[in-house]
Parts: structure tokens; C-alpha cells; sequence
């Protein structure tokens, strides 16, 4: 029997729109440097919508300019201290000052970003249902007393220095996630990430590696903060960002360390940045900040085992990737 009626038109709410497999994932924080780099690659993935909340504080919409006006892309400005009513199944937490230039500006701000921040971005979740995941911060160990650090660590924090804003914030931050999780069940990923570099870092935000590359640019001298003998470790940003991704995707809420575990002295940073960029350049020692933290690396046995993880790029190789970035931004080209 053929039925000669038309068949019936669907429910709005059986169409394909309302049973798309898309996967709405929001990035706080989107419009800055680590930030742009994980909207770029979730935007790869078709089955991706990207909206990124972000109240331009750090970021720019330069960042993101590739991606406004494409259909599965949305920017919305939105400081994450006031709530947010939207419909997601991912949350990709960044939304923080990172350098202590910006995060020391207005540091009653960066706690309030901190805390009712990640506060509002759990109750999001909660609402909606959505995994979430925090970038957390290898500030968190402080000025550490051991050596390399490991999650199991609990720092060893100023609760009232100039930094505090940041890290005992982001301590907060950590502990608002377990609350929320233990409590109300959210799925929760939490990454300790550790100095990260790459093309979009804020040329005047003061941290080192954008203020030695900077430098070298503009044939300035690279200053070395005393003593120079301090350690830090570099993750280059593709790295960061598919450590972040596996976090995600991955079934272990963390803490897990995020970064590079090659440790390099203030003076080896420098005289590696002089030979890559410009040998003809001049290092000289300043002074340094309170609280700088002496020596700094990951130990990224976790991530290693948990999520398959481990960079990639080696400082060497990542340095020069910066370069053709920051002179065009910086309008100094490279002689011929
Ligand atoms: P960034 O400053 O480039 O990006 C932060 C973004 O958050 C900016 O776009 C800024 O405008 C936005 N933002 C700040 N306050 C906001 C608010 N109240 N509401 C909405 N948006 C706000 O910094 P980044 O280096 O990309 O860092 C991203 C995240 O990674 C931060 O949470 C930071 O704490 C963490 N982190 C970064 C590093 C690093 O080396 N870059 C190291 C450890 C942790
Ligand atoms: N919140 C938000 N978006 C939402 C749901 C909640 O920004 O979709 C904010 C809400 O304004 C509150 C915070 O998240 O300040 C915590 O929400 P929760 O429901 O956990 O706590 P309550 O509102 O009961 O204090
Ligand atoms: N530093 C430096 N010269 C600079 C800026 C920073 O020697 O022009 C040093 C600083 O004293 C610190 C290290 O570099 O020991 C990393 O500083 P940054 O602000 O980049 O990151 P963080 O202290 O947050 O790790």
C-alpha cells in the first residue's frame, strides 16, 4: 500500500539542528595567547562550535580575526566575574591575566577573576551539564622546595605577597573545581600549566621570553633580572594546547603538570635568544621583582602516563618560530 498523502512535517525539534552531533565547546580567555591557539585547533575539528567569552583585558580580537564571521564560530565580550547564561558541553576555562605586569595591574580584579570567575564558570557547567577544565598554574608551588616539581606537591606560597592575587587565586580556583566536583558530581579537569611561548604573546607584557625576543628585534640589550642563575622551563604553544585537549578528552580530572621539563638559567635563555636572533646584541643584569621563584620545572610523569603526552619542541626550535610574528608586529623586518 502506497500512501499517496505527503509524509508529515518534522517537529522543529526532530530536525537535524536540534540532533546535531555538534560539540559547543566554550573558551574563556579565547582571545589571548594560549587561548587563540586552542581556539585555532578545536576549530580544525568540524564537529566543533567555538564560543569564545573574553573581556579583551590581555587578548585582542587580532587573535581571533581569522575566525569571526565563520559559521561555527562565535565571540562574545564578557567579563567572567558576572554570570553567563549560555548552552555548552565543554568549557575550556583561561579567562586570567597571566603575565605579573597585567595580573599586579588592578590585583583586586585578578582575584575576583579568579574566584567568582571559575565560581560562575561552575555554576555554568552545572547548569548545562558541561565538562570544564581549568588553567591552572605551576605558580600554585610558589617558591618551591623541591625540585622538580611533582602534583603531589602543595607549594610554598606568600598568602599576602604582590603575586598572591594570582596564585593563592588560582589555589581558590582549584579548590572551587573539587568542591563543585565532589559536591554536585561536575566532570572537572584541572592543568597546572608551566611558562609557555610562542607567536601572540603580549610584546610588552614583561615576561621573558617576549621581552628577550623583543629586545634582540630592536637591538636592544637583553636584560637579565639578577641573579640570572634562576630556572624556568619552556613549553612551546602547539605543545601546551594539545596537552590541554588530551586533558579534556582524556578520563583523569588531574591536577596534571602541562609543560616542557628542559630547565634553563635567565643567562642560558638569554645567550641562546642572542645566538638565535641577533648575535650583535648586549646582555645586561637588572633588578629583579619580589618573590621571583629560583628554580622551576615539571615533572610530567603524570602526563606522560595519563594522557600519552610529552612536547614535542625543543626551545632551540621553538624560539625562531617567533621571530617573523614578532617583527611584524613590532614592523622591524628582517635585513637581507
Ligand atoms: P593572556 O593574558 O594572553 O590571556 C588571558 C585572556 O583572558 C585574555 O584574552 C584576557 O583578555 C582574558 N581575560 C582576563 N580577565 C578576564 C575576565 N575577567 N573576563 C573575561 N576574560 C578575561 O594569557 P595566556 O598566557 O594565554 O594564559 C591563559 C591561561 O593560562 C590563564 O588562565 C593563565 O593563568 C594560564 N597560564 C598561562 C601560563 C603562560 O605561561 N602563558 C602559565 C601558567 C598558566
Ligand atoms: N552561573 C552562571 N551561569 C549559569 C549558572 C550559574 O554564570 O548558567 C553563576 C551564578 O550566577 C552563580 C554561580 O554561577 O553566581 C554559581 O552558581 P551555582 O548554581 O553553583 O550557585 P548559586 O547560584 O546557587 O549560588
Ligand atoms: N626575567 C628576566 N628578564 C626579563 C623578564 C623576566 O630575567 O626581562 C626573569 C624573571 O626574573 C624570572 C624569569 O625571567 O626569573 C621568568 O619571568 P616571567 O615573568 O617570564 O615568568 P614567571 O616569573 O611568571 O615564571
Amino acid at each position: 500500500h502506497i500512501s499517496s498523502k505527503p509524509p508529515p512535517t518534522p517537529s522543529p525539534l526532530r530536525s537535524a539542528k536540534f540532533f546535531q552531533a555538534n560539540m559547543r565547546i566554550l573558551v574563556t580567555g579565547g582571545a589571548g595567547f594560549i587561548g587563540s591557539h586552542l581556539v585555532d585547533k578545536l576549530m580544525q575539528n568540524e564537529k566543533n562550535e567555538v564560543i569564545v567569552a573574553d573581556n579583551y583585558f590581555t587578548g585582542s580580537k587580532d587573535n581571533l580575526k581569522k575566525w569571526i564571521g565563520h559559521p561555527r564560530f562565535e565571540l562574545i565580550r564578557h567579563d567572567v566575574t558576572e554570570p553567563l547564561l549560555i548552552e555548552v558541553d565543554q568549557i575550556y576555562h583561561l579567562a586570567c591575566p597571566a603575565s605579573p605586569i597585567f595580573y599586579k595591574y588592578n590585583p583586586v580584579k585578578t582575584i575576583k577573576t579568579n574566584v567568582i570567575g571559575t565560581l560562575n564558570m561552575l555554576g555554568l557547567a552545572k547548569r548545562v551539564g558541561a565538562r570544564i577544565l581549568l588553567t591552572s598554574t605551576s605558580e600554585v608551588y610558589g617558591d618551591p622546595l623541591i625540585h622538580p616539581q611533582d602534583e603531589s606537591y602543595w607549594g610554598n606560597v606568600n598568602p599576602i605577597g604582590v603575586r598572591s592575587c594570582y596564585d593563592e587565586g588560582k589555589r581558590v580556583a582549584e579548590t572551587l573545581m573539587f568542591d563543585y566536583h565532589r559536591q554536585h558530581g561536575i566532570e572537572i579537569r584541572i592543568a597546572r600549566i608551566f611558562n609557555t611561548y610562542g607567536p601572540r604573546m603580549n610584546i610588552d607584557d614583561g615576561r621573558v621570553v617576549s621581552n628577550f625576543i623583543a629586545q634582540a628585534i630592536r637591538s636592544e640589550p637583553l636584560t637579565v633580572q639578577a641573579p640570572g642563575t634562576q630556572t624556568r622551563s619552556f613549553c612551546y604553544v602547539s605543545d601546551m594546547v594539545d596537552g590541554l585537549i588530551r586533558l579534556m578528552e582524556g578520563d583523569n580530572t588531574g591536577p596534571i603538570n602541562i609543560g616542557n621539563p628542559g630547565e634553563f638559567t635567565m643567562l642560558e635563555l638569554a645567550e641562546t635568544v642572542k645566538e638565535l636572533i641577533n648575535p650583535a646584541v648586549e646582555i645586561i643584569m637588572v633588578e629583579n621583582t619580589p618573590d621571583d621563584p629560583r628554580q622551576r620545572k615539571p615533572d610530567i610523569t603524570k602526563a606522560k602516563e595519563l594522557l600519552g603526552w610529552e612536547p614535542k619542541i625543543k626551545l632551540r626550535d621553538g624560539l625562531p618560530l617567533m621571530e617573523d610574528d614578532f617583527r611584524t608586529r613590532l614592523e622591524v623586518p628582517r635585513k637581507i
